[in-house]
């Protein structure tokens, strides 16, 4: 299965072409509404019908290329089968590229795009890991894309076959938590005092999450913007990176609570654990399975139920208070959410029957 990936590309236009790409984007959301207009009065959302309809008048009346044309239809036709987005108006902030109207070249980091006048060469400021990711890279499509600050950016996509799982010897179990942004079975801890600030920030966006599920976190991630939001993406980043990359080094495979359909639980065994699950849970998940599909190390999910109050060396349970569990059994105290990032390590382990699979595969290097 492939894989689609956008990298954020910054522009470096001229000032002349500035000003053409500020009339690109004007001309093609003013396109927009007109065949939002034409597609309301045919009750269609059909390509081919809109097309038919406006095709000829798109191009006379806004003088977009033909292929902008044809993207401005695609994008209306697209939005208005979203009964969300079916009134949606356009602002001239972004254009859709595709393979014949835009072009990425690789030896001087430059693109090419048919803009309303003219085809222009646009230079690009990127940073290493953005070159590494488009090198070798044939890009069929992207999105022209006008920051609120003024700033171009090209959002490209690639395609590219994800590495080969590697079949992992171990696991390395992952706790997310509010006051400890993350904690591993290795007793690492991903720690960030301005992500909890930032995450204390938002109650609001909390509390209607907490009722609406992860539909609405993604929502609420799009809506959210401005330093803050762009501060702690950043932070979310480099600790999705920094578990991938301890997971990757040590073969082992990487182990989550499964979160999902936490809400339709009868008895929630950690409400006040929960009660903090948040968008920001929701985008450092994501970031931390993105990465390790890249990064070829397996992701597993994990009953959460009994993570946090067992105890990880005798599997009774024991008290959570504060930081520190405790085992009345074994009588261990040790912290707690590196208690609860063991279980989860031991629970993902038997999801994947890692013992059996590691079997097999001394079994394979022994033939
Ligand atoms: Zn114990």
């Amino acid at each position: 299965m492939k894989i689609v990936r956008t990298i954020a590309c910054k522009l470096a236009p001229t000032d002349e072409q500035r000003t053409e790409l500020d009339a690109t984007c004007a001309a093609f959301a003013a396109a927009c509404t007109f065949i939002a207009d034409v597609a309301r009065q045919e009750h269609t959302t059909n390509k081919v019908k809109v097309q038919h309809a406006c095709y000829a008048e798109v191009r006379r009346r806004f003088g977009l290329s033909a292929n902008l044309a044809i993207r401005a239809i695609a994008r209306v036709c697209a939005a208005r089968k979203v009964p969300a987005k079916m009134h949606a108006t356009f602002a001239p902030t972004s254009v859709d590229y595709d393979a014949r109207i835009f072009s990425f070249r690789a030896w001087d980091w430059t693109c090419s795009l048919t803009l309303l006048h003219t085809r222009a060469r646009l230079a690009t400021v990127l940073g290493d890991s953005q070159k590494a990711r488009l090198q070798g890279q044939t890009p069929t499509s992207a999105t022209l894309v006008k920051r609120r600050d003024g700033l171009y950016l090209l959002h490209v996509q690639i395609t590219a076959l994800p590495p080969m799982p590697r079949t992992p010897t171990a696991t390395l179990g992952v706790d997310l938590g509010l006051r400890r942004v993350a904690v591993d079975s290795d007793a690492q801890r991903y720690e960030a005092t301005e992500v909890q600030r930032l995450r204390a920030h938002y109650p609001k966006v909390r509390r209607s999450l907490q009722r609406k599920g992860t539909q609405e976190a993604k929502r609420l991630l799009k809506r959210l913007s401005g330093r803050e939001a762009r501060h702690m993406r950043a932070i979310h980043h480099t600790i999705a990176k920094r578990l991938v990359a301890q997971a990757r080094t040590t073969r082992r495979q990487i182990a989550l609570e499964d979160l999902t359909g936490i809400r339709q639980r009868t008895k929630v065994r950690k409400p006040q654990r929960y009660q903090h699950q948040s968008w920001a849970f929701y985008q450092l998940r994501q970031f931390v399975a993105y990465k390790a599909q890249d990064a070829g190390v397996p992701v597993v999910l994990v009953d959460p139920a009994y993570t946090s109050k067992t105890c990880h060396l005798c599997q009774h349970r024991g008290h959570r208070s504060g930081l520190t569990f405790s085992c009345t059994r074994c009588s261990v105290v040790m912290d707690a959410d590196w208690n609860a990032a063991m279980n989860i390590a031991a629970a993902g382990a038997v999801v994947t029957r890692l013992e059996d699979a590691s079997h097999e595969s001394v079994k394979a290097a022994a033939l």
